[in-house]
């Protein structure tokens, strides 16, 4: 069977190929994980375990249990295991899971989009919790965090939990309205359904260095429309990353297979850090793979291969 891909891979792959090559086909990663993804993964299981109805002390240790031993770097020390943990408890009340009391939150609309307000009864009702979906035909798949059915209208929505230090503003909120990861994600669910999905909402919590939570922190907003003209387009770009995908790991042989990756050096500097393997795109060709063996052996990288359905 044909390798799938998901967005984290393809998302890379559109960022810089030569970056994704390390990642995905040399499997190389740092040994000590990157404290806002390792954070985001302790909420989003704490999440997941509020929607499973979980009593809050199962809640409580499933946060833990996936912080492990995790020590946050000093200049991101706010975001640690206390943190993690209240934000899932007023997670649960904000929205009225996991036993707690409901509260009330109302907030402005967004360019068409709604902010929806916590009420004494979910406008949703659940209908997939944290799935692992697959397209193998298009060799595509994806954890999608929720799929909930909207009780105003009877539509199917994807909804997807994203934690963020970003000021939530309108233009944070906007780009929801365009994502490759929403395109996946409703197409994966309507094959994996049978049925139609109306749109995408996001349900965000806003992080800062103060480190503890406060209920303006919480909002969902949609819902994201998608024609079927928009999808297709996104579609057919996603189509074009997982043909690359295959290209670029030998499985595929077309008459203008291009191996070799490409670099993006304009991807080597972002959110104030630079790329993990910019110590080997520094060096001349001919001597990288001798460093990334070096890498290896001195424990400054492991080889650790990326496994989507064991994502979480
Ligand atoms: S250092 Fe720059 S060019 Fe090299 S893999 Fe990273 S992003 Fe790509």
């Amino acid at each position: 069977m044909s390798k799938l891909y998901d967005f984290t891979s393809l998302s890379a792959l559109l960022q810089c190929e030569q970056e994704w090559t390390y990642r995905y086909q040399q499997h190389l990663a740092r040994p000590t994980a990157d404290v806002s993804p390792h954070f985001g993964t302790a909420v989003h299981v704490g999440v997941r375990a509020l929607f499973d109805g979980q009593p809050q002390e199962a809640v409580a240790d499933a946060v833990s249990a996936s912080w492990g031993d995790f020590v946050a770097p000093d200049k991101k020390a706010h975001l640690n295991l206390s943190y993690a943990q209240q934000v899932v408890e007023m997670y649960g009340e904000v929205y009225g899971l996991g036993g707690a009391q409901q509260v009330a939150t109302v907030g402005p609309g967004l360019g068409g989009a709604t902010h929806l307000p916590a009420s004494p009864a979910s406008p949703f009702e659940l209908v997939l919790n944290e799935h692992y979906l697959e397209a193998p035909e298009r060799s595509l798949c994806g954890i999608v965090d929720r799929v909930v059915r909207s009780k105003q209208d009877g539509a199917l929505y994807v909804m997807d939990l994203k934690t963020t230090g970003l000021y939530l503003g309108q233009a944070w909120f906007e780009q929801w309205r365009h994502s490759l990861q929403a395109a996946i994600y409703l197409d994966l669910v309507e094959l994996k359904l049978a049925q139609p999905v109306a749109g995408f909402w996001v349900d965000a919590v806003h992080l800062d260095r103060r480190g503890y939570p406060k209920r303006e922190d919480f909002m969902r907003v949609g819902p994201f429309p998608y024609s079927q003209e928009q999808r297709k387009e996104l579609r057919a770009l996603v189509d074009d990353l997982v043909f690359r995908a295959r290209e670029l790991s030998g499985e595929l042989t077309t008459h203008i297979s291009r191996f070799t990756p490409k670099k993006n050096p304009r991807s080597c500097f972002r959110f104030n850090a630079l790329c993990p393997f910019f110590q080997f795109c520094t060096l001349d060709p001919q001597d990288r793979a001798d460093a990334v063996r070096m890498g290896l052996a001195s424990g400054d990288f492991l080889e650790t291969p990326w496994e989507p359905s064991k994502r979480k």
